[in-house]
């Protein structure tokens, strides 16, 4: 039996809305769906505005050229995240500033950030990982301290809540991506959010090249070309219809792995806080020394069964291609471990309550093998 880390679910009115949009011939980023996708996502957020674009990454980099941020600014990122957060950042030739992150919830430590804040820093970009909240009330507390922007990137988290609100609604512009293993797939798509008419109005015009509102074809400033197409809103619309039961396939997902791993000793199952309801985009562990097996170990024997699982990212200071970055030497204690120990089971809304069981089945079994002590003569 295989087992994939992720396989996406398509709603079938999302099929016949595609198909209703090559049928009509709206294939390009003009279409009834763009504005529908826009207007329908956004209100789901709490948000007055939505911009689709064609990715997440984009809609990062979108966010911050609205803002202005550019060269000689810094914007303070988590040091353990995807990298998309921090290639947004150098996209726009600003400096990103990278703090340490919290063990149990694995985003950005206010702390550190406050500890982080300089004469040139712009904004602070709070990611929200593996579907749960960063701790937001001291982050937005500190932007307001020092008049920063702050932009959530709220990739994975479609529909989680901090303290009753929406990831997403909380920063000044906030950024969602609709890659094929996020909560809600436009199989590539993106959407910035926000309740600031000018900066909507702004990255709405650097979405599509900066084409001057007077005269087409003359251009104010530096755009993009970041369109999303009327064929990928169109299946976006129909999974949005579908999102609370996508969100509620994952608790149960993560339900049933923590009833089924949580006697084993070692492995850190998901912390969700108080202030957070938790969508599970993937089910994410740390394996400890306790284990007995390195995460790497238990990957492959879990791979040789078939099953197959994602590890976590890499801490951002340490990429290769940040090198010379300023803060390429520091030590990020936590991020470094997490890292290092961090990995996630198969999690994809098509996955099974048969193979969900085969997976802790099969991670039970290894990991229970270290302790088995040898038989006596
Ligand atoms: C997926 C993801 C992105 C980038 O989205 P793409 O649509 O793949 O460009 C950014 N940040 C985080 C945290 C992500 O998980």
């Amino acid at each position: 039996m295989k087992i994939p880390v992720n396989e996406p679910v398509i709603a079938p009115e999302s099929k016949r809305a595609v198909l209703e949009a090559l049928e009509t011939g709206w294939i390009s980023s003009a279409g009834p769906a763009i504005l529908r996708f826009e207007q329908e996502f956004a209100a789901f957020v709490g948000m007055k505005h939505g911009i689709a674009v064609m990715n997440g990454t984009a809609a990062l980099h979108l966010a911050l050229a609205s803002l202005r941020i550019g060269p000689g600014d810094e914007v303070i990122v988590p040091d353990f995240t995807m990298i998309a957060t921090v290639t947004a950042v150098m996209y726009t030739g600003a400096t990103p500033v990278f703090v340490d992150v919290d063990r149990e919830t694995f985003a950005m430590d206010p702390m550190q950030v406050a500890l982080s804040v300089t004469p040139r820093t712009k904004a602070i970009l709070p990611v929200h990982l593996y579907g749960h909240s960063a701790d937001m009330d001291p982050i937005l507390a500190i932007a307001r301290k020092h008049e920063l922007a702050v932009v959530e990137d709220a990739a994975e988290v479609h529909g989680a809540t901090y303290k009753g609100k929406q990831c997403g609604s909380m920063g000044l512009m906030n950024c969602f991506s609709f890659y094929a293993n996020k909560l809600i797939t436009t199989g590539e798509g993106g959407m910035v959010v926000t309740n600031d008419d000018a900066l909507a109005a702004r990255a709405k015009c650097l979405r599509d090249l900066a084409h001057s509102p007077e005269k087409r074809f003359v251009h104010t400033d530096l755009g993009f070309n970041y369109r999303m197409t009327n064929l990928q809103a169109a299946l976006g619309v129909g999974q949005l219809a579908h999102l609370d039961e996508y969100v509620q396939k994952k608790q149960w997902m993560a339900r049933r792995y923590s009833e089924e791993l949580s006697s084993i000793r070692g492995l850190r199952l998901p912390i969700t806080k108080d202030y957070a309801t938790n969508v599970y985009w993937m089910y994410a562990v740390l394996v400890e020394d306790a284990c007995g097996i390195t995460r790497d170990e238990l990957r492959s024997r879990l791979l040789e069964r078939g099953i197959d699982t994602r590890d976590f990212f890499y801490p951002c200071h340490r990429q290769p291609f940040l090198s010379t970055h300023p803060q390429a030497k520091t030590s990020f204690p936590i991020s470094e471990d997490i890292a290092a120990r961090g990995f996630y089971l198969p999690s994809g809304l098509a996955l099974t309550e048969e193979q969900l069981s085969a997976v802790c089945t099969a991670v039970r079994d290894i990991t229970s093998e270290r302790y088995t002590l040898p038989t006596l003569p």
